[in-house]
């Protein structure tokens, strides 16, 4: 199978690789959002949420808590968003989180003004 963080994680394909250790390496993203976009990549082949397990997930989370830090402290910024493609959407199929700094008045907002149903009615969906 050819993945392309795969490949980076073997040292193929080089990375500004920020920290790792035995279960995750963070790199810059090529193509950032913002200054100091990450990723946080599993050094195992996990597809997505769907695959990924929970210890792994759990580390994740823990090291993005210390990146959060990092950034803080490195590049002064002014908030952090976390966000995580799976299937549709997602450009590489190896699991990874964002971690995308903000700043003030960055204008960085999710789509909201895209066609959607009434909150009642997906409520009732999800809760049936
Ligand atoms: P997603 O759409 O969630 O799968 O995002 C994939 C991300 O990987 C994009 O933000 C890309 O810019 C990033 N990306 C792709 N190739 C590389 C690479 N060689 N090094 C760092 N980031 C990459």
């Amino acid at each position: 199978m050819d993945c392309i963080f795969c490949n980076i994680i073997k040292g193929d394909i080089k990375s500004y690789t920020v920290f790792e250790d035995e279960i995750v390496k963070v790199m810059m993203d090529i193509n950032p959002v913002s200054n100091g976009h990450m990723l946080i990549i599993p050094k195992k082949h996990f597809v997505n949420l769907e695959d990924i397990d929970i210890k792994t997930l759990s580390h994740i989370q823990e090291v993005a808590k210390d990146m959060f830090k990092l950034l803080k402290d490195k590049l002064n910024i002014d908030g952090l968003t976390l966000s995580q493609n799976n299937d549709y959407g997602q450009e590489v199929k190896h699991y990874h989180l964002h971690l995308i700094p903000r700043y003030k008045n960055d204008n960085l907002k999710m789509s909201s003004n895209n066609k959607k149903d009434d909150i009642k009615t997906i409520y009732e969906k999800i809760m049936k």
